[in-house]
């Protein structure tokens, strides 16, 4: 099913089904999309066949009496592997159907050479793998512009790259056709999508804080890529402007407040401490130390404001806020709440905020998941 191409639109919906909420019974797979039961058990059939689902031990009884065969998806039927490529690093995980990471590996990229990093990929790819199956896809995330169906990265700042055709040279390097290359933070919200918080929900999005400020959408169910220009670009929003500088000359926009290295850098500087990491930042304002916890309460209001507008321009109810910075919402939720709940437009009601502690591993797995969405949806 996932490498051939006979996948009908009932088929996949059901197989969607059943990989994000199941396991359920043809009865209350039927009801939630609305089909007939043997409509159900017509769609199914293949899939049982061909070993991407499983009967479940047989469940309570039904209406009429007869017992209940619970259906599940089979996480062992196929692999996937994720790469999250950084400026300086690729982290790669190999997961099952369900997006479980199964192996995990963590190389350093020896320059921003497009052969180089494929050369790299190639050799995460093929140490993932093993003497197992090839994976049914490969999912690469990066920041930057890198868009689901198109191949090409036309842009990404870290690495420097225009227009490279990384998702055709991995292919021809790794001999697995289906490659598909997205930004990091789409990726992200891909996973929760359909494992993580955002399962239930047709509508979420995602922000996230670290080295920048990212912002993925999910509206109708559909992951939002936008024409081609980059969506949920929050990062620069502006703020106050007599606030601090961000990298691009922006005064007071949230990214200057609210990233991981200006606050380190805030509080380095105001407390004449050069020496001080992201980490102790947030336990010296964690510990009540007062230009600290000013700096933390700052970009706890600057991301708060942030959300809000992230939501009163979508309609969203559920706000997921992750990334490798997110650790500072602890130190801050007291201003961001107030912030949030300032700047939500009157007539919504209040945001569910769902804080998703983070690993670096989330963003490989994310890229894996990406890989799933595309071989099964087709985008
Ligand atoms: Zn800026």
């Amino acid at each position: 099913m996932l490498s051939e191409a006979h996948l009908t639109e009932g088929m996949r919906s059901v197989f969607v089904e059943l990989l994000v909420h199941g396991p359920l019974s043809r009865a209350e797979a039927a009801r939630r999309l609305d089909l007939s039961p043997s409509a159900v058990t017509k769609l199914t059939k293949p899939l049982l066949q061909d070993g991407y689902l499983l009967q479940q031990p047989v469940g309570d009884r039904n209406a009429m009496g007869r017992p209940s065969q619970p259906l599940a998806v089979d996480p062992a039927r196929a692999a996937l592997i994720g790469v999250k490529l950084t400026e300086d690093e690729l982290f790669a995980v190999r997961t099952d159907l369900r997006a479980e990471i199964q192996r995990e590996l963590r190389r350093p990229l020896i320059s921003h050479d497009v052969d180089d990093v494929v050369a790299c990929v190639g050799e995460a790819v093929r140490d993932l793998t093993g003497s197992g199956k090839p994976p049914a896809a490969v999912g690469i995330s990066l920041a930057g512009t890198a868009s689901g169906g198109d191949p090409v990265v036309p842009t990404s700042p870290f690495l420097g790259w225009r227009n490279v055709p990384l998702g055709g040279l991995v292919a021809a390097a790794t001999g697995i056709p289906a490659v598909v290359v997205e930004n990091d933070v789409r990726a992200l919200t891909a996973a929760q999508q359909w494992f993580g918080a955002g399962v239930g929900h047709s509508s979420f999005a995602l922000v996230t804080v670290g080295a920048g400020l990212g912002c993925g959408l999910v509206i109708g169910d559909r992951l939002v890529r936008g024409a081609g220009r980059g969506t949920g670009l929050v990062g620069h929003m502006s703020i106050h402007d007599s606030g601090p500088l961000c990298e691009m000359g922006h005064r007071g926009c949230a990214r200057a407040y609210v990233s991981s290295a200006a606050i380190r850098r805030a509080v380095a500087t105001t407390l004449d401490r050069p020496d001080l990491t992201f980490e102790a930042c947030l336990a010296l304002a964690a510990e009540g130390q007062p230009a600290a916890r000013r700096i933390l309460e700052e970009a706890g209001e600057a991301l708060g404001q942030v959300v809000a507008t992230v939501a009163n321009i979508t309609g969203v109810q559920l706000v997921i806020l992750s990334g490798e910075a997110v650790a500072m919402y602890d130190v801050c939720a007291g201003a961001f709440d107030a912030a949030l709940a300032a700047h939500t437009h009157w007539t919504s009601t209040p945001i569910d905020v769902v804080v998703k502690p983070f690993t670096f591993s989330e963003w490989a797995r994310g890229a894996a998941v990406i890989a799933l969405q595309h071989r099964i949806l087709g985008r």
